[in-house]
């Protein structure tokens, strides 16, 4: 080995000598190159990173076995015969007996069998030693292992690489040997013995150093060796990737955010009318989310709660905070089917409070355009400084209408006034006796509470001794459509001042005149003079020297502040009782304070105004990219997720690492109980007795059948079919069919006639999985179980046992199978979805449970999740607190950890198991 010639010496000075191309060494023959390449092993780093999947010690082999072991072994022998033989035509089998090098009176030969490999042929001959791992089996009267792995020991001066020592087995690679990727390894390994390799482990969780652990890992001296190696790479992997999480996790909790949250009157209302009272668990994670929504810095949370436990209500205690604060929030659910039930749960819970609500969806966004809150995007942050801020109204006469000659006067109440004439108007104060703040705020309470109804208010400001109001008498409704008489400006001020006097001398203790007889008005002749006096008014109180530059001025309002000022703590809760004040029917037009819509509401150009929190229900179904979407927007939002799938607290923390979790462990206490049994599908008729007394009971019934391919047409088919048997089965009972291909609005007419009773069965694919909720429903009928997974049964199951009637939920099945028994046997056992999802793990590692590719992570090279899972709490823990020491990592002992930190691995997480 020339060492000096190195193409890796002469990279000395490089900070990484790991990061080096593997083209750089000379010694590595272009066809390997390629092979590795196909392996995306583009680095000396990724090669020494390609870790063993196995090791042999071939120091020492058992004695060629007498008989059959459950597991694979290791052995050394020579060939002393090998041979072909054909059968069924074309096919061969290939077979070289081999002998113990130290063979003993008992021992016996081993035959090594190989089915249509030719290749296999050419590479063992008779003489060679050869070192073979696989299952030995009795076949006949002879030991055999069928198509083992092999390797053939050559006599050469590469040996000891190969030989007599703890031997690396690496994943299976075409067109390299285990020989050749060996040798590799080896010699990168010598060749950097005296490199600078930096371990990235902070002092807490170092054991050893990296380079020592690299070789360790490849060729160890003992097993114990090799197990501190494994250890010392795991935890850095570990620790790489929660540095990675702590960051996101840090940069939500240094974006500032204004705080969300407000004094709680409206909640309060809401909790008060709920026909139950709060679970205690429902109440502590309300108080956590509170918290996040007051505080300065962005709230990534997540919601975690078993079906049927209460997350809806919880979203709504979050919502309203975040309204009375100003804001407005935004609900996403992964379906339409969904959105909608969520648009109409919210309704019947909100409408009494007033809150305006709408249901924006990929089918209906056509027919009602955009919403005001997406299209005003780009007037996000105007509302602390107002001068020439502002919405204009766009809404002026055609020049046609107006009075030719329309003028400026001073005059007095009455005035020449036209039919939808637009008004500036400024009342002064009786002797310009300053009005109080509180006396201020009456006065603006009093003109929004006309707003929509007898006139449409433009922009408003009042002023201590003055105030400006812009805005558009309306028709009076009362009056027939032939003689449309409007409100005159004689009537509106009248009211508005004896009202407001009235007030402010009450609140005061004072008597006598409060405004001057004369107002100053005049016509709005063109949208410039409506923008001109638009403008005019909102700068107000800063031209004035009112109000100081930077400072707010809480008497000024247009349409856009409603929400603002219906959130403020205004001393007498103006806020509450103007939004009772103003029934939803009297605001038509007002923007909404909760959209409701699907995950679609983050695309399509959609931007918010004024967004202060957005929940999303079903986290599984969003990644990480699309939550990073939302944060991207400015103001920042708070994000709450919210999920039915829990998930094991270990892979929460890698999983859902960047988010504070917060966890409903509690059901409802009305809820009747849920007994879930297994069933034979032979059973059926015995099933079917006890179905039908249940529904003759008035009870209701989900029956759910597996689709291979939702998207195939053959399972219409299939659904009609199924649909027919149970329909035959439930004779005498109103059934109907529900899948995915029904369109969304014949859908919705099915599950109203379900929720209302019309109809009994329900016969469904797993359209009904998520949080449909039909309290009366109390039997879920699920064929062909085993074809389901743990947690999407569970799912499943929790759409009954919603209401306070026991419930059943009967998992038919005609598989056998100890694993199917072992998987549907959990269900019978616990209804508690974390241990359903801690089961599900154990039978089956995390896969497709996580939808780990969402979660956006590198994938794990060595590690894994589950039995590592102590390492990674060490790794996490230390992480964390790395940066709540050192948020934003400028300490210079943390400077090496910067590198960690680079998110496009390109290599997603899923890979894991
Ligand atoms: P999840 O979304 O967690 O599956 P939901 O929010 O849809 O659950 O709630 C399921 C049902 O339980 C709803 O009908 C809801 O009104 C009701 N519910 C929620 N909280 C309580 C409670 N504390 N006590 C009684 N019923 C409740
Ligand atoms: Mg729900």
């Amino acid at each position: 080995m020339n060492r000096v010639d190195s193409p890796i010496r002469s990279q000395i000075t490089d900070y990484r000598p790991l990061a080096s191309p593997l083209e750089e060494i000379d010694w590595i023959p272009r066809p390997k190159l390629l092979a590795l390449h196909r392996l995306e092993i583009e680095t000396v780093e990724d090669l020494l990173t390609h870790y063993p999947r196995r090791w042999e010690d071939r120091h020492q082999f058992p004695h060629f076995p007498r008989e059959e072991s459950d597991g694979p072994i290791c052995l050394c022998g020579e060939v002393v015969k090998t041979s072909v033989r054909r059968f069924g035509g074309w096919k061969k089998i290939f077979e070289a007996t081999l002998e113990e090098a130290t063979p003993n009176a008992l021992s016996e030969p081993l035959v090594c069998r190989w089915f249509n490999l030719h290749y296999i042929q050419k590479m063992i001959a008779t003489g060679q030693r050869l070192v073979v791992f696989g299952k030995p089996k009795v076949r006949g009267k002879r030991m055999c292992m069928d198509h083992p792995e092999f390797e053939v020991i050559e006599d050469d001066a590469e040996m000891s690489i190969h030989f007599r020592r703890i031997t690396p087995i690496y994943p299976a690679t075409e067109g390299l040997s285990q020989r050749v990727l060996r040798g590799m390894i080896y010699r990168l390994l010598n060749e950097l013995s005296d490199q600078p390799l930096e371990t990235f482990l902070p002092p807490e969780l170092a054991t050893g150093d990296r380079r020592s652990a690299l070789r360790a890992i490849h060729f160890p001296e003992t097993w114990e060796a090799r197990d501190a190696a494994r250890e010392h790479l795991v935890l850095t992997e570990f620790f790489a990737l929660q540095m990675l999480i702590a960051s996101r996790r840090s940069e939500s909790a240094i974006r500032t955010t204004e705080p969300h949250c407000g004094n709680g009157v409206l909640l309060d209302r809401f909790v008060e009318a709920l026909p139950f009272a709060l679970t205690k668990a429902q109440s502590r994670v309300i108080a956590e989310i509170r918290h996040d929504l007051a505080a300065p810095h962005q709230m990534n949370r997540l919601l975690q709660g078993d079906v049927g436990s209460g997350k809806t209500v919880v979203a709504i205690a979050a919502m309203l905070l975040a309204i009375e604060a100003g804001c407005e929030a935004a609900l996403m659910a992964p379906t339409q089917v969904l959105a909608e039930q969520h648009y109409e749960v919210l309704r019947r819970w909100l409408d009494p409070l007033g809150i305006r609500i709408t249901l924006r969806t990929g089918a209906r966004q056509e027919e009602s355009g955009p919403l005001p809150l997406f299209a005003r995007a780009d007037l996000g942050s105007a509302r602390l400084q107002r001068a020439g801020d502002g919405i204009l109204p766009s809404r002026t006469l055609p020049e046609s209408e107006l009075a030719s000659g329309a003028q400026y006067s001073r005059r007095r109440l009455p005035h020449f006034e036209k039919p939808w004439a637009i008004y500036a108007i400024t009342i002064t104060t009786a002797g310009r006796r300053c009005l109080s703040p509180q006396a201020r705020t009456i006065v603006l309470n009093a003109w929004r509470h006309f707003h929509n109804s007898r006139y449409e208010l433009f922009a408003l400001c009042v002023m201590p001794d003055h105030l400006h109001g812009l805005f558009q008498p309306w028709p009076k409704n009362e009056t027939p459509e032939s003689e449309t008489t409007f409100w005159s400006l004689t009537e509106l001020m009248h009211s508005l001042k004896s009202f407001t006097a009235r007030e402010i001398n009450r609140l005061e203790e004072k008597r006598g005149a409060v405004w001057e007889k004369e107002s100053f008005d005049r016509y709005i002749r063109s949208d410039r003079d409506l923008a001109e006096k638009f403008h005019y008014i909102l700068r107000n109180p800063w031209d004035s020297g009112v109000a100081q530059p930077g400072q707010d001025y809480q008497w000024i309002w247009t349409p856009e502040d409603e929400l603002r000022i219906s959130g403020s703590s205004s001393p007498q809760n103006a806020a509450t009782s103007t939004l009772q004040a103003c029934a939803p029917q009297a605001i038509p037009h007002e923007e909404p304070h909760i959209i409701v819509g699907t995950h679609a509401l983050l695309y399509e150009g959609v931007s918010f105004s004024n967004l202060g929190l957005v929940v999303i229900d079903e986290q599984h179904k969003f990644g990480v990219a699309q939550r990073a979407r939302l944060t991207e927007r400015e103001p920042v939002p708070d994000v709450l997720v919210m999920t039915a799938t829990p998930i094991p607290r270990t892979l929460t923390m890698t999983v859902y690492g960047d988010l504070d979790v917060s966890i409903i462990d509690e059901m409802p206490r009305n809820r009747g109980k849920i007994v879930t049994a297994v069933r034979d599908m032979e059973t059926l008729p015995e099933v079917l007795t006890f179905l039908r007394e249940q529904l003759e009971r008035g009870r209701q019934l989900y029956v759910v059948y597996p689709l291979i391919d939702e998207s195939e047409k053959l399972d219409a088919k299939a659904a009609a079919a199924e649909y027919e048997s149970w329909r035959e089965r439930l004779r005498s009972f109103q059934c109907e069919l529900l899948h995915g291909r029904i369109p969304a609005l014949e859908k919705q007419e099915i599950m109203e006639r379900f929720r209302h009773g019309q109809t009994q069965a329900l016969i469904s694919t797993t359209v009904i999985e998520v949080g449909v909720d039909v309290p009366n429903a109390t039997i879920m009928l699920i064929e062909n179980a085993e074809r389901f997974g743990l947690s999407q049964l569970h799912q499943l199951r929790g759409r009954v046992g919603r209401g306070e009637h026991k419930s059943y939920c009967i998992l038919l099945t005609s598989d056998q199978s100890a694993e199917t028994t072992a998987k549907l046997s959990v269900l019978e056992k616990t209804s508690n979805g974390f241990d359903v999802a801690e089961a599900d793990w154990e039978l089956r590692g995390p896969g497709d449970l996580l939808g780990t590719a969402q979660s956006g992570l590198p994938a794990l090279n060595i590690g894994n999740l589950k039995s590592d899972a102590h390492l990674m709490r060490r790794a996490r823990a230390v992480a964390k607190s790395i940066f709540a020491n050192d948020p934003a990592l400028e300490r210079s002992e943390n400077q090496r950890f910067r590198q960690l930190i680079v998110e496009s691995h390109g290599r997603t997480f899923s890979h894991v198991s």
